[in-house]
């Protein structure tokens, strides 16, 4: 039996998975949502042979389910691919997935079309040969992984799978760790007046003044005392505190009554929410003791927990498929990324996260270089075939 990766097919899969627009609508009002790609996907999978299914997450929005059974006993592998991108404000052609000295252009071209082309290329390859493998083989077109992950969520409500390629933008390294977040809002509240009556007035923007000021000073001892080493290589992580958006105030002659910050902490594996939690919790008691005119409230809009791979038989059928379809050992990376490899480990499922090769990602010009999109696909295959013989 020789199963292979058809190159052509593979461009010509990205190309139109490119040409659809599938901007996600909870980061972008009029964004168009994931249906017509999800329901594009679904009619290739079925055209092949694949038993591929659409699950309603959110309104208009559903997963892209493909599952090739096992025959008997063995592991079964998810291919997980987001079908989300983020918005395409300032991009000159972002849906002509235009090809220019071998990459690819266009929104989501790298982030992360191509590994979904790559996931259906495996998929649709072992359909070509009427292969059965021992364990299954799943591909999980997910929603709003560039919000939300509302996607992946919904899948492992119940999933049964034994491991997780989580395809993200790697460049063909294997990333090993990467980080959480915290989203935090801030609020203060003046005391709103006429500008001419500064003894009634309490300025609620000065006071997030001070709280950005605070904020700064903390951003900066996180840097210099927490750090990670992730154990199987990579880079060095460091925490990260940022303001994201402000707004607050009606008009010039008058004491604004409130402010608000939104601000986003990158965790490094090891901090849990707690630790933002107490941060906040210090950061304004700290101030108020000072200033006791000042009314400040935080809360958390949403929380994602730092990750890392573990080695185990996924993580290595993964590397040992790298080494044998690229001549080398994969590099390994880690950085403050976030991906839906989070929720799948949290969820006990072993996982790791590969992608192709490019550049780009959520910026005006996004392109993906098309040799490593196949290269990626043929990795993918060939771990397939170490990992789902395995017994559970
Ligand atoms: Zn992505």
């Amino acid at each position: 039996m020789t199963v292979q990766i058809d190159t052509q097919r593979t461009i010509d899969l990205l190309t139109q998975l490119v040409q659809i627009d599938s901007v996600n609508p909870s980061l972008v009002s009029d964004g168009s949502g994931e249906g017509e790609i999800a329901s594009f996907v679904h009619s290739v999978l079925c055209d092949a042979g694949v038993e591929a299914t659409l699950e309603q997450v959110l309104p208009g929005r559903p997963n892209v389910i493909g599952r090739m059974p096992g025959t008997g006993e063995g592991s079964t592998l998810l291919l997980n691919a987001h079908l989300d991108t983020v918005s395409v404000a300032g991009m000159e052609d972002p849906f002509s997935a235009r090809i220019s000295d071998g990459k690819l252009y266009g929104r989501g071209a790298w982030d992360t079309k191509a590994g979904l082309a790559a996931g259906l290329s495996v998929l649709l390859a072992l359909a070509d040969e009427k292969v059965s493998l021992p364990g299954g083989l799943v591909l999980l077109g997910a929603i709003d992984e560039e919000h939300g992950s509302e996607g992946t969520q919904a899948f492992l409500n119940d999933a049964e799978v034994d491991g997780c390629i989580i395809l993200e933008p790697t460049s063909l390294d294997l990333w090993v760790a990467h980080g959480g977040f915290a989203w935090g809002e801030i609020e203060t509240k003046g005391v709103a007046a006429h500008g001419s009556l500064p003894d009634v007035g309490v300025d609620a923007i000065t006071k997030m003044g001070h709280i950005l000021h605070q904020a700064e000073g903390l951003r900066q001892r996180l840097r210099l005392t927490r750090s990670f080493e992730p154990p199987l290589g990579g880079e060095t992580m460091l925490p990260s505190l940022h303001a994201s958006t402000i707004e607050g105030g009606r008009e010039w002659s008058s004491y604004p009554d409130r402010c608000l910050l939104r601000l986003e902490r990158r965790m490094i594996p090891g901090e849990t929410q707690q630790d933002v939690e107490r941060e906040m919790d210090e950061l304004l008691s700290g101030l108020a003791r000072n200033d006791p005119q000042l009314r400040a409230s935080w809360r958390f809009s949403m929380v994602r927990p730092p990750w890392q791979a573990e080695k185990g038989p996924l993580f290595t059928a993964l590397e040992t498929a790298c080494r044998a379809q690229l001549g080398h050992a994969p590099g390994r990376s880690a950085g403050l990324m976030w991906t839906d490899a989070a929720l799948t480990q949290q969820a006990g499922i072993p996982t790791v996260i590969i992608g192709p090769k490019g550049d780009g990602k959520h910026a005006v010009v996004e392109y993906v270089e098309l040799d490593s999109v196949v290269t990626c696909a043929r990795i993918l295959l060939d771990t397939a075939l170490r990992f789902c013989p395995q017994s559970r």
